[in-house]
């Protein structure tokens, strides 16, 4: 038989077509980010086909979701098709009863440049040769996998931007050695070979085994997650006017050749929608599964060089079974239930096809070619399969999700994208789910309040809540990032009201932002003149308290020193973590305040009252304009706001959170600041070491960082205060904000201290008082 008179019997295979929601690259984005990362290993993925009427493809429907629609076989993906990844859902599984799901494999990488660079015959040979060489193996197994596809894609997931290639691999015999038929028997139309009732015998076998292999799937559990949809290749045995079905086996094979009364027929499943002349007499192209049932036969059955009989088997559609049909009894309305679901044949074909030999299947390997060195293997199997683009040539296809997500959607996806980034390489540990959980309360909203909200914005803070009293003035805007000149007319707005706001305009509706407009009382600013002033006060201190009780976080922020009391206190009392950050003209200080004893330094860390030796009283008393207001360096604020929120999400990392111990100052260098060091491992989270301080200036550009324990005697945060407020709530506030300093010195401890302190000095001055003079001169 020579080659050229093979030509004319070659099959022509049709292939398939991809269709791609955009929830799948939705989803597949979510995966590259959260999980996948710099993985570049293929996913599996499932897509599913169906078989639906031609007449639909006439009519209203037109939208490209048919799957015959203008003459395709189209692979359908979807958010589901990652679904296989959840071993969860396919554990107490819902059945996947899809008309037919074909397993995949998407393989994501990292750059453009891989893309292109990626040898796309050796991607699809090595990803998409079904597994046939391999001895023994399940016979289901095998042919689960022997209708696949691939996809190969770059997703650029700032601008949204795809890349991406499907293909449907198919083993390809060497050339010369093409899948052909018998020249004598050229393909027939099956309805003109059978009878009317052969014709409905073979759809009621069909059908019957579809219901069979779905009835054992939803009985025996462990074959649930192995269902697929109705079977793609199937043996036909027909006797006399009788048709049998079987699902494909080897072993039926073997009795019904055996048996010698049957004619043995391989049909598969065609989803190649039928020609609108049924009459024709030439061959359609065949479905693209032809090819490698061809070979499995070939390989696996050892039916090479044999001449079989195949049936192109094409139902004009095929229904979902409905479950409860399953269930319910035989009865008359159940079989006609059943019998609705059975389908006309939509020009079924009979194949007589010479099976090519399995070794025809093996190309020389690429040790033949340059490479001689490596490769030890003889032979190879060789795909083919890649898909059309849009222009019908060879070549991947593009794709903007952009126009499909809404500008909220992608505030959220674009705001997160920078700190998933984060997680890739640099910090494997970031926990964004507790930093986007974290509930934060703001005191203040000035220069620093504004400050920290958006620097918590910009690590993924969501839930944040702002405490002030004031408006905004026009002096504000220029150096308060949340406010503009608008928010300043009519009299200003509130600060808190007008800052929260902005957070949600900047960061979209995701931010859970509020504001709080009430005056935090201070000790030395006695509220008690009238009845009213104190009922608002108590209500102002009954809000702080809840606020602070809801929080996780607190930011005092206020632009005062006796502001500053009441929160310190609170903080301790209710086990919060408190930043605490304060601006000079050009110094700054941010510090943590301890709540408990650390295990490694066996002391607290300090609060912001722990290192004065006088209680807090009222600043604001005989200042002037430039006193009473922040004149700091413009810098300033944006400085110690960010190192404040910087620490904030260092101590979250750490398991002790804001009691994580501080480093133990240097001892060998004359440097204030410790760096990262062995001797710090035990002391830092995975994005560093957490100082209890950090004091700052601009005009020499330094940092420190001290690590002051708490003072037994503080008027804030000793254990005697938070004792004292414990018992006594409002009126050990009411009493510390309008009696004298003293009253606060005497709770605290700290006049006593003061005594004791004082008559040691006396007693040491008198003492050495002799040796003091002559020292002098
Ligand atoms: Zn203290």
């Amino acid at each position: 038989m020579s080659t050229t008179k093979n030509n004319n019997n070659l099959l022509k295979f049709h292939p398939f077509s991809s269709t791609v929601e955009p929830s799948f690259w939705l989803s597949l984005s979510k995966l590259k980010l959260h999980s996948l990362k710099l993985n570049e290993d293929p996913v599996p993925i499932q897509g599913s086909f169906s078989i639906t009427p031609p007449t639909i493809r006439n009519s209203k429907d037109s939208g490209s979701n048919n799957s015959s629609v203008g003459g395709l076989v189209r692979i359908r993906l979807d958010q589901s098709s990652l679904s296989s990844l959840d071993t969860n859902a396919t554990k107490d599984c819902t059945i996947q009863n899809e008309v037919r799901i074909l397993p995949g494999k998407v393989l994501v990488v990292n750059t453009k440049e891989g893309f292109k660079q990626c040898d796309k015959n050796e991607f699809i040979s090595t990803h998409g040769v079904p597994p046939l060489q391999e001895e023994g193996g399940e016979e289901e197994a095998v042919l689960a996998k022997l209708a696949s596809f691939l996809v190969l894609t770059y997703m650029n997931l700032k601008d949204h931007s795809i890349v991406y290639w499907f293909a449907f691999p198919a083993l390809t015999p060497k050339s010369g050695k093409a899948i052909s038929y018998i020249s004598q028997q050229p393909p027939q139309l099956l309805q003109q070979i059978w009878s009317q009732g052969q014709m409905e015998n073979l759809h009621e076998e069909y059908h019957k085994l579809r219901m069979l292999q779905l009835q054992t799937a939803i009985q025996e559990k462990e074959k649930k997650a192995a269902y697929k949809g109705c079977p793609l290749y199937f043996i036909i045995a027909s006797q006399e006017d009788k048709i049998q079905c079987h699902a494909l086996s080897y072993q039926t094979f073997v009795n019904l050749t055996n048996e010698g009364n049957h004619n043995v027929m391989f049909g598969f499943l065609d989803a190649t929608p039928s020609s609108s002349s049924s009459q024709q007499q030439q061959a359609p192209p065949m479905g693209w599964i032809l090819r490698n049932y061809i070979a499995y036969l070939s390989i696996k059955y050892k039916l090479g060089g044999m001449n079989v009989q195949i049936v192109s088997f094409k139902p004009k559609m095929l229904r979902r079974i409905p479950l409860d049909l399953l269930n319910e009894k035989e009865n008359e309305s159940a079989t006609l239930k059943k019998k609705e679901l059975y389908s006309e044949d939509g020009g079924s074909f009979l194949l007589n096809v010479t099976v090519p030999h399995a070794n025809d299947y093996q190309w020389p390997s690429a040790s033949n070619t340059t490479d001689t060195t490596a490769t030890t293997k003889q032979h190879a199997y060789k795909c083919v399969g890649w898909e059309l683009n849009a222009r019908s040539k060879p070549g991947p296809r593009f794709l903007n999700l952009t126009p499909l997500l809404s500008p909220t959607h992608l505030a959220v996806q674009a705001m997160d994208l920078n700190l998933r980034l984060m997680k890739w390489r640099m910090i494997p540990s970031l926990n964004l789910d507790k930093l986007s959980s974290t509930k934060t309360l703001l005191l203040g909203a000035g220069t620093l309040g504004c400050a920290v909200a958006r620097t918590l914005l910009g690590w993924g803070i969501k839930n944040i809540t702002l405490v002030d009293n004031g408006k905004v003035s026009y002096s504000n805007p220029a150096r308060q990032s949340l406010f503009t000149l608008a928010d300043c007319e009519n009299g200003g707005k509130d600060k808190a009201n007008a800052a929260a706001l902005a957070l949600q305009q900047i960061a979209g509706p995701t931010i859970q932002s509020s504001g709080v407009n009430l005056t935090i009382p201070m000790p030395g600013h006695d509220f008690t003149s009238t009845p009213d002033e104190e009922a608002t006060v108590q209500k102002d201190i009954e809000t702080l308290v809840n606020l602070v009780e809801q929080s996780d976080v607190i930011f005092l922020l206020t632009d005062t020193r006796e502001s500053r009391w009441l929160p310190a206190l609170l903080a301790r009392s209710y086990s919060k973590m408190l930043i605490n950050a304060a601006l000079g003209f050009d110094s700054w200080l941010v510090m943590r305040h301890g709540l408990s004893t650390c295990t490694s330094t066996k002391s607290r860390l300090g609060c912001y009252f722990c290192s004065d030796i006088v209680a807090p009283e009222n600043s604001m008393k005989d200042r002037t304009l430039d006193q009473q207001c922040t004149v700091t360096r413009p810098g300033l604020a944006n400085i110690a706001a960010s190192m404040a929120v910087e620490l904030m999400v260092s101590l979250l990392h750490h398991e002790d959170g804001v009691d994580a111990p501080a480093p133990a100052p240097s001892t060998t260098s004359t440097s204030y600041s410790p760096g990262i060091g062995a001797q710090n491992d035990n002391v830092s989270s995975p994005l560093g070491i957490m100082p209890h301080q950090i004091r700052g200036s601009l005009t020499s550009y330094t940092l420190m960082t001290p690590t002051i324990p708490a003072f037994q005697c503080c008027t804030a945060c000793s254990d005697a205060v938070v004792d004292a407020y414990k018992k006594d709530g409002y009126e050990f506030v009411k009493k510390a904000c309008c009696s004298d300093s003293t009253f606060l010195k005497d709770v605290s401890g700290l006049s006593a201290f003061q005594e004791e302190a004082a008559a040691k000095m006396e007693a040491f001055m008198e003492e050495e008082d002799d040796w003091d003079l002559e020292d002098e001169e």
